[in-house]
This record gives structure tokens, C-alpha cells and sequence, in this order.
């Protein structure tokens, strides 16, 4: 690292957004240093106006995340051999032999290295992904890399995937500029991707009539509330709502006929599905008013400019494939794809998943949106990374849950966590934290010394942070932004990268390894991806930085921000045939639905103030005294059956779990819903575990758990648990479900 110099420019390390930060220097000429809560000197933040996808807006979260950089950190690597000792600072040196040793210990005891694996994380830079999958796909032989985009995305990749031919959302940002309906649904932008919400209030402020709004959601949220038509559907009902409008549009003649026979596959199948959903079967099934399911399928028509905009509500869906290609089947039934102001696009949870999908970072995908079960892209990479024909293994590796599932059968013999913390994160926690405590070696790399899943490592591995070290993301919009290191790495903190090529090396992958920078490591990525549809072979380090934020594709010779804007404009898809495909599932409905013991439907999302598990957010005063605690939100009819009081406690059960939250009687959530913020991990003072409720019922194709709703029973609350002793409880639990080795 060099000087500092006056500011410099990254991306925001939360949501997908992906906004562009201005970062100023603790000392300021003439001006005294600033400084941190606990004293660190404290870069600063606000919205980098040179940026294409925010231009200078930012919310309080990324405005707030210099005050996080430096606090609480993880300063060098601890260990100890059983979860009941105390942690014992280690030499890297000694980290790493343990590591390299344990996978050896493995694969010559297995016979293969399928009792190895890695989930990491959308918070990773796109060098640490790739290098992360290279080590388990191409230096190991296993495809046992995932990463928490399984919970936040993978639906909507398969939805794309199987629709559109590819992985890539087609649209834009600017498309918010230009269309005249906007469809959230299963999105609370306003909360979740503030500033691309503000930019669409904006434009209906500057000029009203310009768009109408409709949000689909069961909760009335800040998203639903600056809408033009709110539709709160019945959890679970949003394929029937698709397939309801896409009956509508037909009858009404709003499809685009020579669209569907020039670009299209499989509509005949889809006319027969969407025939079936009448407009009075449709209201009945998503309890709502026949009149508001017309209202919205007017406004799809083929003379309208729609853009779709969805995230985890539809995606974390036990049926999550099959409702992102209902919303896809809306833009290929009236045209309204790879065209200005419109298209299905998915807004991505994490600043990088994007990337992570770019890199090969899921257990089914290889670098470049290929994917393992595919021999020639199997052989392509394993030419770039000059590797034995046949080792990178012909199916796809265990998903974030799979490997949750293989710890428990006692089959991972090293379960690898990097950047995320699935200790909160992850459906039905108890069950997740005895399955840590059946696996001999669990190794975390984390920024930060005290997440929850730290609690249940046996190796914690200090990871530099954004800012700390360089590296390329990529937003919803396919933007990709050159994040620069700007700080020194905290205490003996290093790069994933660095760490995973250091592995890779002591495994005997010298060649394959021998990196000296990210940006050499990113060298190595995009030329794998030349000639596919995420094409960034013209894309480095260098260039990034000189000419700002490019979006891709973005092949060699391209010209900086010169490229098309959104894919698809020639309605040429990526499938075998040139066509997209409609899709023609049934709606099913909730995995868990209420019934007599379990009455209501739990479902969970995120505040404004608060990002994720709060490992970074909890460490702002301002954030935590937007959002003090999380709050039960239930509606003034079910409370006063239930006998709640606003502001008391109350008790939430499901079939996995208990815990207590305070009530919050409102009209935002509908009847027969109950509503958890999902941040409070048991490291909180306010402790509250919403996904320790949650199943693990997930969508098939997509691998992605149903986070979003399980069946729970809510009663006043007789007695609190104080979490601290609520956690002590579930380790004696956990002791006991220890394998008697481990004892
Ligand atoms: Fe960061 Fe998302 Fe807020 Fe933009 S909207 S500043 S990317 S958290």
C-alpha cells in the first residue's frame, strides 16, 4: 500500500446495490483525526457521484460503515482441539499445517476429498471466490464449494438459467428511469435496497403518473406503502398470482404474439398452465379482491414497459425456481425483455454474489457461468488451470445445506466457513449448531473476533476486510467496481485469497497458486471467461481503477462504458435454440402451511438500519437506535385473540424451536402472519433467533431453503430466557449430541 491519498473510491460492502462510496482519510488537513468508538482513527463515507449506479446516493448503512472497519476485530489465528476449551492464540504457520494436514488425514482415509468442504460467502471479493473454488474443484477434485448466495439467490439463477438459457439479470438500473409499471414483488426495496427505491420515488415525484407502482407482499412494508397497488397475498400464493395475470393478459389480448413465435419455446404447455388459473381461483387461493388481481394484469400488456424487480421473497421458496420463471414468463408473454425500462431483474442480496456466480462460486458452477455436470466446460477449465484431465468431479458438490446435513451423518471431516456467519443465517439453527459440533475441525475465517458461528470453530482464522485488501465486485446491474486497499489489514489479518492460495500451494499446487497480487488472481479469472455471456475478459485491476465502474459483458477490445446496457436486446437467449422457454409449474404453496397446532405464518426480513447478522451494523450506535430490538409485528385482530399486548413479550413457537420477542400489534402484517426481523443472533443483547423456527425445506432445482415461512403457535410470554442462558442450554443440548470422540 501506498500514501493514502485524499479519498478514494470503492463500492459499498452491503447490499447488491452496489453503490459507489467516497472514502476520506482520519485526518483531514487542518482538521483533527476522527476517530471510532473505541478510539481507531476512522476513514469516512459518502455517495461517490463518478458512479454509474448510484451516482452519489448512499443510505445509513454504507454512509455508517467506516465506523465499523476497526471494531471488535479478530487479530490473529486461535485454536483449540474441543469446543468446551478456551481459544489459544497460533501461528498462521500452525493454522495452515492444521488445514493441509486434516485434508490430507481425509482424503487418504476416504479415498477422495468429499469430506472436505467450503461455504463462503457474497461478502467475499471476486478473487477470494475464485481462488476459493479452484482450491475445492481443481486442486482437491471436489465440487464441495458454496456459499451463502444459496440462501439469497440461487433461485433466481436457476430461474434465469432455465428460461433465459443463462445466469445474467438482463435489466438496469436506468430501467428505473424508463418503465411504466414497476412489479415488486417479494421485495422490500425501501428497507432492503434503499437507494434504488429512492431513485424510482424520485422520478414518480419529479413527475407524477410517469410510472405506476405495485408491490406484492403480505406485509404492509415501506415498500407497499408508496405504492400504487399494494396486493398483500397469502404466503406461499405468488406463482398462482403470475399465472393468474399471465390468464388475464391472454384473455385480454395483451400478449405480443410475434414475440412469443419468433423468441420463444414451449408457450403451448404455459397457455394450458395459465388457463387453468382463473381470475376467481386465483383471488380465492391469494385471499385477495378479484378486482386488484385485474387492476394489476392490465398493466401487463405489450404496449407497457414493465420491470419486474424481485429478491428473497421470491427466491426463498421451496418452489423458488418455478415463481422466478413466472415472473420471466410475463416479460416473454408480452415482449417486455433486453428493451429499455424493462425485464425480470432480481436484486441481489450481497454486494458481490454477482460476482461469486461469475466465479464458479456455487457447488454446481464452474468459472464463467459453466457448470461442472458439462464436460466440455469441465475440460476447459481444467486446461486454464493446467490440471489432470478429469479432476474436477462430474457432479455437482454439496449445497450450503447438504453440507449441513453431511456434518450431521458425521461425513466432513473439516467444514471451512469464510465471510459469512450461517450461526444466524441459516434455517433451523439448533440442528446447524449440532451438526458444527459433529464435525472434527471447523475452521472460520472471519473479520470480526465474536460471531456467532465463531462460538462453534474450532480454528478462527483472521480475514482482512474490504478496505483492507483490493479486489473486484459486481452489483445487480452486472457493474463491476475495482474496491481499492486503502487501510492496513488488522493485526495479522490476510486475504481469503491469499489464504486459499497458500493452502493450494502446501497441497502441492505450486503452478496453480503462484499468485502475488488480486490482481493477478483476477487476470486469471476473466480470461476464463471469454466467450460466455458474463463475459469480462477486457476487464483488470488497471483498468477498473483508471476508467471507474464497467459493466459487463465486457470482452477484450471493448471500449470503457461503451457496452450494451442490457442483455438480450437482439431476443437472441442463451438456450440451445436461440429461445427462451416458458415455464410451467404448478403452484404448490407453502412447505410448512398453519394448521390447527401451528395457526400462523411466520415470516422474516430485514430492517433499514440493520445488514444481514449484524456483524458489521450492530457496531453503529445510530443503526442500533434506529432499530433497538427486533419486534414481533402481529395484526390487532390475531393479538386480541391471542391475548397480546403491544409492547409485552410474547412466546413463538414452531416445530423446531421457542424463543420470546416483544409485540408490536400492527396493520403492516396481514391476518394470520406474524412477522421477525431476522438480524439478532444470540451475541446480541437482544437475542432473538428467527431462523431457529425456520425449516429446511428447499427448492429443489435451486437448492435454496424456504427461509421466508414456517407454521408457528404465539402466546404471552410467562417467563423470559435471558439469551445468554438460553445459549448455555442449547451447548449443554449440543454436548449431548456430541459423537462420543468428541465428547
Ligand atoms: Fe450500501 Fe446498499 Fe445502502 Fe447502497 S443501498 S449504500 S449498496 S447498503
Amino acid at each position: 500500500m501506498t500514501d493514502a491519498p485524499r479519498s478514494v473510491h470503492s463500492q459499498c460492502p452491503y447490499c447488491g446495490v452496489g453503490c459507489g462510496l467516497e472514502l476520506m482519510p482520519p485526518a483531514v488537513k487542518g482538521q483533527a483525526v476522527r476517530r471510532d468508538a473505541e478510539g481507531n482513527p476512522m476513514w469516512t463515507a459518502r455517495g461517490d457521484r463518478s458512479h454509474p449506479s448510484s451516482l452519489g446516493q448512499v443510505c445509513i448503512k454504507g454512509a455508517t460503515v467506516g465506523e465499523t472497519l476497526a471494531r471488535g476485530r479478530l487479530r490473529e489465528p486461535l485454536f483449540r482441539t474441543t469446543l468446551e476449551e478456551p481459544f489459544q492464540p497460533i501461528s498462521w504457520d500452525a493454522a495452515l499445517e492444521r488445514i493441509t494436514s486434516q485434508i490430507q488425514a481425509s482424503v487418504a482415509r476416504r479415498g477422495h476429498a468429499d469430506g472436505i468442504a467450503m461455504y463462503g460467502s457474497g461478502q467475499f471479493h471476486t478473487e477470494d471466490y475464485y481462488l476459493a473454488q479452484k482450491l475445492l474443484k481443481g486442486a482437491l477434485g471436489t465440487n464441495n464449494f458454496d456459499a451463502n448466495s444459496r440462501l439469497c439467490m440461487s433461485s433466481a439463477v436457476a430461474g434465469y438459467t432455465r428460461s433465459l438459457g443463462s445466469d445474467g439479470p438482463p435489466s438496469c438500473y436506468e430501467d428505473l428511469d424508463h418503465c411504466s409499471v414497476a412489479f415488486l414483488i417479494g421485495t422490500n426495496t425501501a428497507e432492503c435496497h434503499p437507494v434504488l427505491f429512492q431513485r424510482l420515488l424520485k422520478r414518480k415525484k419529479r413527475n407524477p403518473g410517469s410510472v405506476t407502482i405495485v408491490v406484492v407482499d403480505p406485509r404492509r412494508t415501506d415498500t407497499a406503502k408508496a405504492a400504487d397497488i399494494h396486493l398483500p397475498i397469502a404466503p406461499g400464493s405468488d406463482l398462482a398470482l403470475l399465472h393468474g395475470i399471465a390468464h388475464l393478459v391472454l384473455r385480454e389480448n395483451g400478449q405480443d404474439p410475434a414475440f412469443i413465435d419468433d423468441h420463444t419455446e414451449n408457450y403451448d404447455a404455459f397457455f394450458d398452465v395459465a388457463a387453468r388459473w382463473t381470475p376467481r381461483r386465483v383471488a380465492r387461493f391469494c385471499n385477495i379482491p378479484e378486482k386488484r388481481l385485474r387492476d394489476v394484469a392490465q398493466l401487463f400488456h405489450r404496449r407497457e414497459r414493465v420491470l419486474s424487480l424481485w429478491s428473497m421473497g421470491v427466491n426463498q421458496r421451496r418452489e423458488g425456481t418455478a415463481v422466478v420463471q413466472g415472473v420471466i414468463n410475463l416479460h416473454l408473454l408480452t415482449g417486455q425483455i433486453g428493451k429499455e425500462g424493462t425485464g425480470p431483474f432480481s436484486l441481489t442480496g450481497q454486494p458481490n454474489a454477482m460476482g461469486g456466480r461469475e466465479a464458479g462460486g456455487l457447488a454446481h458452477l464452474l468459472p464463467g457461468y459453466r457448470l461442472v455436470t458439462h464436460a466440455q466446460h469441465r475440460t476447459e477449465v481444467e486446461q486454464a488451470w493446467k490440471i489432470e484431465p478429469g479432476r474436477i468431479a462430474s457432479k455437482p458438490g454439496l449445497a450450503a445445506w447438504q453440507q449441513v446435513e453431511a456434518m450431521e451423518r458425521g461425513e466432513l471431516d473439516l467444514w471451512w466457513v469464510a465471510a459469512t456467519n450461517p450461526l444466524v443465517s441459516m434455517p433451523d439453527l439448533d440442528r446447524v449448531k449440532a451438526a458444527m459440533g459433529n464435525c472434527p475441525l471447523v475452521v472460520v475465517s472471519e473479520a470480526y473476533a465474536d460471531s456467532e458461528t465463531s462460538h462453534y470453530a474450532h480454528l478462527l482464522l483472521p480475514a482482512a476486510q474490504w478496505s483492507e485488501k483490493a479486489g473486484a465486485m459486481t452489483n445487480s446491474e452486472r457493474r463491476v467496481t475495482y474496491c481499492p486497499a486503502y487501510r492496513r489489514p488488522f493485526g495479522e489479518s490476510r486475504p481469503d485469497w491469499a489464504v486459499f492460495a497458500e493452502v493450494g500451494r502446501r497441497l502441492g499446487y505450486s503452478e496453480q497458486f503462484n499468485f502475488d497480487s488480486a490482481a493477478e488472481v483476477y487476470a486469471e479469472f476473466t480470461a476464463l471467461t471469454q466467450g460466455r455471456l458474463c463475459d469480462v475478459s477486457g476487464l483488470s485491476h488497471a483498468l477498473l481503477d483508471d476508467e471507474g465502474p464497467q459493466q459487463w459483458p465486457y470482452p477484450i477490445g471493448s471500449q470503457p462504458s461503451q457496452t450494451a446496457k442490457r442483455l438480450y436486446g437482439d431476443h437472441h437467449f442463451a438456450t440451445p435454440s436461440g429461445r427462451a422457454r416458458f415455464g410451467t409449474d404448478q403452484p404448490l404453496g407453502l412447505a410448512e402451511p398453519p394448521c390447527d397446532t401451528y395457526p400462523l405464518v411466520l415470516t422474516v426480513g430485514r430492517y433499514l438500519g440493520q445488514w444481514h447478522t449484524m456483524t458489521r451494523t450492530g457496531k453503529v450506535e445510530r443503526l442500533q437506535n434506529m432499530h433497538p430490538e427486533p419486534l414481533l409485528e402481529i395484526h390487532p385482530t390475531d393479538a386480541q385473540e391471542l391475548k397480546l399486548r403491544h409492547g409485552e413479550l410474547a412466546a413463538i413457537s414452531s416445530r423446531r424451536g421457542h424463543l420470546t420477542a416483544k409485540v408490536n400489534v400492527t396493520d403492516r402484517i396481514r391476518r394470520g402472519s406474524v412477522f421477525l426481523p431476522m438480524h439478532w443472533g444470540f451475541t446480541q443483547d437482544k437475542a432473538c433467533e428467527a431462523n431457529t423456527l425456520m425449516h429446511d425445506q428447499a427448492c429443489p432445482i435451486s437448492k435454496q431453503p424456504e427461509l421466508k415461512a414456517c407454521a408457528v403457535i404465539v402466546a404471552p410470554a410467562v417467563s423470559v430466557v435471558k439469551p445468554a442462558e438460553q445459549e448455555k442450554g442449547r451447548l449443554e443440548a449440543l454436548r449431548r449430541l456430541l459423537t462420543p470422540a468428541l465428547r
